[in-house]
């Protein structure tokens, strides 16, 4: 059978639960207070106002599909949303054209280069890849329907306010700072143009997606978000259906493959969830069927991602037992010589 027919045979879906709430919070808990202490790391300086960001923030919280939230720390902190926002924008879009259209439009495979590389999109003949790097995320926001720009912002907004179960605001001074520091993005819209990816105009493609990743989330937030694709899109606190779980599905297999820049491949070797970081500090992780992972600390890695965000989803995901390639023996069926 082509790979192509397969996203249209019905599917059945095992997931699984996660364990009693108590020990839910008894591990995030144990997450918040181990890794606090933590400083490795650097707040990133490359959007000027991101440098004014308390180094000592630190928040975590689990949501589980059925509506509960825990979170510790600075799980109430506002911080923008940034790269995290092309996971939801992402799944708005695909919900909007389908499953095949983005495929074939932005594309769903690793790029193997940095999420601003210019030389990914030349390598690859101006098609953008994946969703996840900017080339990708620029060609996704041009494809959000509407018939303007405010139209498009406008859907942006309620679709990700939709996920958080509560209504986001723009923040208006990182806004201001990437717009007049973003020449890069800017050149990537232009040669996604000229390449006839995008049909839109470029310097509004750049506007829009600049919005959406200003957008003010928490690290609770993050975890209901999270939540909502781990729920087949139906947010667990106010109960609304966001997207399909088709989407869910398709949005948490490009996160897998890219969500980490170019950590991606290490912490799905360490980690085994799908998730999506941004510059400002944010991690999301999702446990299908199960709940989402939120987390919030401004000191990142060598490549983009929250030191302590990082360990504290690792803790989470072997405490709780949610990474998606682990198996246990089935003691019945060990074979014990003479037995
Ligand atoms: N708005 C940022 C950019 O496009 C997002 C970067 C990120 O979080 O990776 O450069």
């Amino acid at each position: 059978m082509d790979l192509d027919d397969m996203a249209n045979v019905r599917q059945e879906v095992f997931t699984g639960a996660l364990p009693g709430w108590k020990d839910v919070e008894l591990s995030v808990d144990e997450a918040y207070y181990e890794y606090r202490s933590h400083e490795e790391g650097v707040v990133a300086d490359y959007i000027p106002v991101l440098a004014e960001a308390d180094p000592d923030w630190f928040g975590v919280a689990v949501a589980q599909t059925g509506g509960r939230v825990h979170g510790v720390g600075d799980c109430d902190v506002e911080f923008t949303v940034q790269s995290i926002s092309k996971a939801f924008v992402f799944a708005l879009v695909c919900d909007a054209i389908g499953h095949d259209v983005i495929k074939e439009k932005v594309g769903v495979n690793n790029t193997g280069l940095p999420f601003h590389s210019v030389m990914a999109i030349e390598l690859n003949r101006g098609h953008p890849m994946n969703p996840m790097v900017n080339a990708g995320a620029l060609a996704t926001t041009a494809l959000v329907p509407g018939a303007s720009a405010e139209e498009q912002w406008k859907l942006i907004r309620s679709g990700m306010s939709q996920f958080a179960g509560r209504s986001l605001e723009l923040d208006g001074a990182v806004y201001h700072s990437e717009m007049v520091s973003n020449q890069r993005n800017q050149a990537i819209a232009r040669l996604l143009e000229s390449y006839g990816q995008i049909d839109r105009d470029p310097p509004e493609v750049v506007d829009v997606y600049t919005r959406q990743c200003s957008l003010r989330v928490t690290a609770s937030d993050l975890a209901v978000m999270g939540a909502t694709l781990a729920g087949g899109g139906i947010n667990p606190v106010t109960a609304e259906k966001v997207v399909s779980p088709e989407v869910c599905r398709d949005t948490l297999a490009v996160m897998a493959s890219t969500g980490l820049y170019e950590r991606s491949g290490e912490w799905l070797f360490e980690i085994g969830l799908p998730a999506k970081s941004g510059v400002s500090g944010g991690i999301v992780a999702i446990a299908p069927g199960k709940g989402g992972i939120g987390s919030f600390s401004p000191l990142l890695d060598s490549a983009g991602n929250s030191v302590r965000g990082q360990r504290a989803t690792a803790h989470l995901s072997r405490t709780l037992g949610l990474n998606l390639f682990a198996s246990d023996v089935d003691p019945t069926r060990v074979h014990r010589p003479g037995a």
